[in-house]
C-alpha cells in the first residue's frame, strides 16, 4: 500500500545510492584481529567479562551490562584477548575503552550458540530477556538495545509495530541490500519483535524509490497469511526515515514532545534488526555481525558487506577495493548525519550501517564555507521536518537561552541536517542544535543535582531536630523521675 508523507516539509535530495546498490551482500573473510568497543555507539558502555590472556570461542560473551542504552558485547571471533584498553572508536569523543581478540585459527563456537527451539513458545517477557543477552541492538544507526525498546512497548501498551526500511539518508544502503538478499529473515525477525512487544499489528515501511526490496518483502509477507503484518510503500523523501516522522505517515499519530513512541501505542525498529533477530531465532547467534555500506568516491567498489563487529575500518576497505583518489574524510554513517571518524583503525561497530570515504567531490561544497550572519530567508523553518523555527532556535543556542530553547522545542530537533543544507548563510545549525541540547541537559543535571542534595540536606536537618527533641524528652522525663521521692536517676524503685 503507498501513503503520503504526513510530517510537515523534507526534501528529496541527490542520493548517491548506486555506487553501492547494485551489487550483493559480499561476505568479509573473519579479519587477524578485532576491536571491539565496549561503547557501541549509544554513549555507555559494557563491562568487560574476560581479561587479557584469555581464549575466547565465537559467540563468547565478552562483555555484559544491566544498562538499559548498553548492550552486551560477544566475540564474533575465536581467539585470545590480547588487549583492554583504551583506544580510538566510532563513538562520540573517539575513544572507548576496546576489547581487542587476535584470531587463533580455532573454529570453536562457544556453547551458548544454539539455535531457539521454538521461539513462538516463548513469552514476551523471555524473549526481551534473550534478546537483551544475545546483545541485539538496532542497526538503524542509534544502536541501543532493542530490548529497552520492547519492554518500554509492552509497558505502555503499544498496539503496532512498525518495521523502518526506509533508509532515507543518501549513500546508505545496507538495508536495502539486506531486504533484497534475506526478505524471510526479516518477516521472521518482525514476527517474534511483535510478539516480544506485546504488538497486534506490523507494518513494515520501505520507501518507492526499492523496488526489487519492496517485490522482497511483498513476496515474504504473501508467504506468511497473516493480515495483520503489511507493507507501506512511503515516499523517498528526506529524513522519512526518522523515527517520529516514518511513524507520523505510517500509522497517521505523533509522537508527543518529550515522549516516546510507545506513548502513541507504536514501536519502530529496523529492518536488520529484525533479520538480526532471525539469525539469533534459527542459528541461536547473538549479534555477532552486521551488514554495512562501504561507499563514496574515495573506495574503490562500493558495495555492501556483512563483516563482524569489530572489523577495523581499513580491513573493510581493503576488501572493497582500497582507497581510491585522495580521500578527504572517514565518515561513519550518511553525509546527513554521520560523524567522521578519527581513523580507519577503529573497529566496526553495531550502529555503524556506512562508511563514507568521501573525497572532496562528495561533500567539499560546504568545507571550509565561511558562515555569514542569517538573513531570515526562513528556508530553514520551511524545510524542517519537526515544524521547528530552526532560526530562532539559533538565536536562543547562542545566548543559552534555557528557557525559551525548551519554549521553541529543541528537544524535538531530530538533528537531521536539513536546515544546514538548505541555509544560504551556511551556519551550521544542526551542530549548534546539539550542542544547545548538550548543554540544556547538563544544565538540568546541576539543577536536579543542587535540588537533590538541598532535599537531603534539609532531611538531615529535620532528623537532627528530631533527634535533639528525643533527648531533651528523655532527659526531661528522667530529670522529673529522679526528683520524684523513691526512684533513683535510672528509673528503677528503691
Ligand atoms: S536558512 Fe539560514 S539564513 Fe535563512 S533564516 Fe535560516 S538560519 Fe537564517
Ligand atoms: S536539524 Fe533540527 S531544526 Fe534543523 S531541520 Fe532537522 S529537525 Fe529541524
Amino acid at each position: 500500500m503507498a501513503v503520503r508523507s504526513r510530517f510537515p516539509a523534507g526534501l528529496a535530495l541527490d542520493a548517491h545510492k548506486q555506487q553501492a546498490c547494485g551489487t550483493q551482500i559480499v561476505e568479509l573473510p573473519l579479519p587477524a584481529h578485532l576491536v571491539l568497543a565496549l561503547d557501541q555507539g549509544t554513549g555507555y558502555s559494557a563491562e568487560p567479562v574476560v581479561a587479557v590472556g584469555e581464549a575466547v570461542a565465537t559467540g563468547t560473551l565478552v562483555a555484559r551490562t544491566g544498562h538499559p542504552f548498553a548492550s552486551a558485547v560477544h566475540a564474533p571471533l575465536a581467539g585470545i584477548v590480547v588487549a583492554i584498553e583504551a583506544r580510538e572508536a566510532a563513538v562520540e569523543g573517539g575513544r572507548s575503552v576496546c576489547i581487542v581478540i587476535e584470531g587463533n585459527g580455532s573454529d570453536r563456537i562457544d556453547d551458548s550458540v544454539r539455535p531457539v527451539k521454538d521461539p513462538a513458545s516463548l513469552g514476551p517477557e523471555e524473549l526481551v530477556r534473550r534478546l537483551r543477552d544475545a546483545g541485539i541492538a538496532g542497526l538503524g544507526g542509534a544502536g541501543f538495545p532493542a530490548s529497552t525498546k520492547l519492554a518500554s512497548a509492552r509497558n505502555l501498551g503499544a498496539h503496532t509495530l512498525v518495521l523502518n526500511g526506509a533508509e532515507c539518508e543518501p549513500w546508505i544502503c545496507c538495508d536495502d541490500a539486506l531486504m533484497r538478499s534475506a526478505a524471510s529473515d526479516v518477516v521472521l525477525g518482525a514476527l517474534i519483535l511483535r510478539r516480544a512487544a506485546g504488538a497486534v499489528r506490523c507494518v513494515i515501511a520501505i520507501e518507492e524509490d526499492k523496488p526489487a526490496a519492496i517485490a522482497a518483502v511483498t513476496g515474504a509477507i504473501d508467504g506468511l497469511r497473516d493480515d495483520a503484518v503489511t507493507l507501506a510503500v512511503v515516499p523517498a523523501v528526506y529524513p522519512q526515515g526518522a523515527e517520529r516522522q516514518l511513524i507520523t505517515t505510517v500509522a497517521g499519530v505523533e509522537v508527543p514532545s518529550g515522549g516516546l513512541p510507545a506513548d502513541a501505542g507504536v514501536i519502530c525498529q529496523n529492518v536488520a534488526t529484525a533479520a538480526a533477530v532471525a539469525r539469533w531465532a534459527t542459528r541461536g547467534e547473538p549479534m555477532l555481525s552486521r551488514v554495512v555500506t562501504v561507499t563514496g568516491s574515495g573506495v574503490g567498489h562500493p558495495g555492501n558487506v556483512r563483516a563482524p563487529i569489530g572489523t577495523p575500518l581499513a580491513a573493510l576497505i581493503a576488501a572493497s577495493g582500497g582507497y581510491r583518489g585522495t580521500p578527504l574524510r572517514l565518515i561513519a554513517g550518511g553525509s546527513m548525519t554521520g560523524r567522521a571518524l578519527p581513523s580507519d583503525e577503529v573497529g566496526l561497530t553495531k550502529s555503524m550501517n556506512c562508511v563514507l570515504v568521501a573525497t572532496r567531490d562528495d561533500i567539499g561544497s560546504r568545507l571550509g564555507a565561511v558562515e555569514l550572519p542569517c538573513i531570515r530567508c526562513g528556508d530553514c523553518a520551511n524545510s524542517c521536518p519537526a515544524g521547528l523555527l530552526p532560526q530562532q532556535l539559533l538565536r536562543a543556542a547562542l545566548a543559552d537561552a534555557h528557557d525559551t530553547l525548551r519554549q521553541l522545542g529543541v528537544h524535538d530537533c531530530i538533528e537531521c541536517g536539513l536546515c544546514d543544507y538548505v541555509c544560504p548563510s551556511q551556519i551550521p545549525l544542526a551542530d549548534r542544535f546539539r550542542e544547545a541540547k548538550r548543554r540544556l541537559q547538563e544544565a538540568e543535571a546541576m539543577t536536579k543535582k543542587a535540588a537533590d542534595a538541598r532535599e537531603r540536606h534539609e532531611l538531615r536537618q529535620r532528623r537532627l531536630q528530631e533527634a535533639a527533641t528525643i533527648e531533651q524528652e528523655t532527659f526531661e522525663s528522667v530529670r522529673g523521675r529522679a526528683r520524684r521521692p523513691g526512684v533513683d536517676s535510672t528509673g528503677d524503685s528503691n
